[in-house]
């Protein structure tokens, strides 16, 4: 169906950091499935794990149990502050596994008959119902009334409002039973969390036990340069999903959670597909080689490089990038309001051989694999100031 405004662009072959059109074209990928191929394309180590697993057994059902997804519960755990993980197949049905564990927090510890949900404009949780109605953008919901009710909205990074908006639901009593929140703001712009703001969301909600839930989907998996995004924040959450980067390219998404949060009990929730031995298999070895590589400083070192050439790049060029704003490899370029927009750009960048993706009208976003090399920033680089010229 017509779901996306597609480029006349067919992708038939990618290696590393490169993928070939049909017409045998190589563009330098800097979208990555938007942030999904952690490893890059046709990465050697994961194909041989996948073929192997395909060797061995792809999907039981959840009835039994499954060795891998035990295995990637506790690689998951072992490197966060959750104590349990919920297995399905993507960022929005990870967030609606959040919603459904918010609602029922919200009914067991607060003892609420029609729990809130506290969410930020501008946010990005996903397009199925709950998880779009949690998106605090209009533009989304548009056509699809009525949206499912239990949701409130603030302005990101707004303490204040934060705080009126939570005073106001919480009037008359016990009303809100979670906070959800991106670490990092994704689609909304590649807007960076404001520590201060997390810390007094996270004082407010430990005060009223309320659960306060991060959206990793995006920057989780080491795209931050730290396993997570809410590292670099310095604010744990209570529970927080995962998916994009999690597979390396195979659909996998995860909800974690402390044991204090722990809420669902057998018959809550289930997905057929979720956490069957094929894709666990995948994040299993993305985690493994991210270590074995020593993929976060890596993240944090190609972070340092890229910022300072975007930096240099705006420098050359007054008054079309305003500002150059991120974390780690989810980087975006805010564009001149005077000057051409982000699609624009990013229709210029493809005929030069770049692929890029805007975050808004104004933003182009950067999200490569995280085997990016410093020669691969330096091309990245030059072919952006090509399609910069071309377009101005
Ligand atoms: C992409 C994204 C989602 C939705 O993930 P899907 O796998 O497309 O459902 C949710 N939250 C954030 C922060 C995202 O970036």
């Amino acid at each position: 169906m017509g779901t996306y405004g597609r480029y006349p662009l067919a992708l038939v072959r990618g290696k590393g950091v490169w993928v070939i059109d049909s017409d045998g074209r190589r563009y330098l990928d800097a979208v990555a499935g938007i942030a999904v191929c952690t490893l890059g394309h046709s990465d050697p180590v994961l194909r041989r794990a996948l073929c192997r697993q395909l060797g061995k057994l792809q999907h039981v059902s959840n009835l039994y149990r499954i060795p891998e997804q035990e295995a990637l519960a506790q690689a998951i755990c072992q490197r966060s502050g959750a104590d349990a993980v919920f297995f399905c197949n993507s960022g929005a049905e990870a967030n609606e596994a959040a919603i459904k564990l918010a609602r029922k927090h919200g009914h067991t510890v607060r003892s609420i008959d029609r729990p809130l949900i506290l969410t930020a404009q501008a946010s990005f949780h996903g397009r199925t119902l709950a998880a779009v109605t949690a998106t605090g953008q209009p533009k989304y919901h548009q056509g699809f009334e009525p949206m499912v009710e239990g949701f409130r909205y603030f302005p990101y990074n707004d303490t204040a409002a934060f705080e009126a908006l939570l005073a106001e639901c919480e009037a008359e009593g016990p009303r809100v039973a979670a906070v959800l929140l991106e670490p990092i703001q994704g689609e909304g712009g590649v807007i960076p969390g404001d520590p201060a703001f997390f810390r007094r969301v996270r004082e407010l909600c430990d005060h009223h036990q309320i659960l306060l839930i991060f959206d990793e989907v995006q920057i989780g998996v080491g795209r931050s340069g730290q396993w997570w995004g809410h590292q670099r924040l310095g604010v744990e959450p209570d529970a927080f999903t995962m998916a994009k980067g999690l597979g390396g390219g195979i659909p996998i998404g995860a909800l974690a959670v402390k044991s204090a949060v722990d809420h669902f009990r057998p018959g809550d929730h289930a997905s057929t597909f979720g956490g069957n031995p094929f894709v666990c298999r995948a994040a299993l070895t993305v985690i493994a080689e991210i270590e074995r590589r020593r993929l976060l400083p890596h993240v944090q070192a190609m972070e340092r490089l890229l910022v300072d050439q975007l930096l240099e790049l705006a420098g050359r060029h007054p008054g079309r990038i305003e500002e150059v704003r991120g974390w780690g490899l989810l980087q975006g370029v805010v564009l001149s309001e005077a000057g051409p927009s982000a699609a624009e750009v990013v229709k210029a960048a493809m005929a030069e051989g770049l692929l890029l993706v805007p975050a808004g009208p104004r933003v182009v976003r950067l999200v490569p694999p995280l085997v990016i090399r410093p020669r691969h920033l330096r091309k990245l680089i030059k072919r952006l100031e090509k399609a910069l010229i071309s377009v101005c």
